[in-house]
């Protein structure tokens, strides 16, 4: 099963994806921590993509599609995988197709600009394992530390507040458009978010579910 996680940064793609990958026993591939990482180790393509990740602007495609083609070569790839965070243009679409990947299905997960901006100014990311947390709805039981592993939490520098308000004007003019395109391959399925984590997963397995129309 290939599947693709639309939606606004910060609508709880990577959350409810995990769910997903645990159920059907697929990885899931998130272009964001690819490219962070790449960022981290210093790597040719990080020290390209830093500038554009701290303004909330998209990295050029020929760097994120060159990180994506690596990562799906990887054994693990071979029964299926969840795509977070890509594609986020239809060039970016177009790729994929090129690169011979038939999508089954397409998840959009819809949550309101104002619900997104709260949560992503107010997340907070381990250093060490990448595990999130938000101030008010879900805080660290150790304070300024992972609860899981004790490292420091961090606010990520494209969470500021007038970068989100940037991610969210990229993500309507670039990636919005997606639905479209999926839509008419009969492809995409919609799940609205719930204030409850429960409830959004439990819509999400019920539009991964749905007849196709
Ligand atoms: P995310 O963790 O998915 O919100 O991604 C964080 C940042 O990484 C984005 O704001 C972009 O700067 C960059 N990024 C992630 N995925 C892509 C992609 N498919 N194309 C271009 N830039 C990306």
């Amino acid at each position: 099963m290939k599947l693709i996680f639309l939606g606004a940064p910060g609508a709880g793609k990577g959350t409810h994806a995990k769910a997903v990958s645990e159920k059907l026993d697929i990885p899931t591939i998130s272009t964001g921590n690819i490219i962070r990482e790449a960022i981290k180790q210093e790597t040719m393509a990080g020290l390209k993509a830093r500038a554009f990740v701290e303004k909330g602007r998209l990295v050029p495609d020929g760097i994120v599609i060159e990180m994506l083609k690596e990562r799906l070569s990887a054994n693990d790839c071979e029964n299926g995988y969840i795509l977070d965070g890509f594609p986020r243009n239809t060039a970016q679409a177009e790729a994929l197709d090129s690169m011979g990947v038939v999508i089954d299905r397409v998840l959009d997960l819809e949550v309101e600009d104002h619900v997104i901006e709260e949560r992503l100014t107010g997340r907070r990311v381990c250093e060490s394992c990448g595990a999130s947390y938000h101030v008010v709805y879900n805080p660290s039981l150790k304070g300024d530390h992972c609860a899981e592993c004790g490292g420091r939490l961090i606010t990520r520098p494209d969470d500021a507040p007038e970068v989100v308000k940037d991610r969210l004007r990229v993500y309507h003019e670039q990636t919005e458009p997606l639905k479209g395109y999926y839509k008419a391959l009969g492809k995409l399925f919609v799940a609205v978010g719930a204030d409850e984590v429960s409830e959004t997963t439990r819509r999400v397995f019920e539009a991964l579910e749905a007849k196709a129309p």
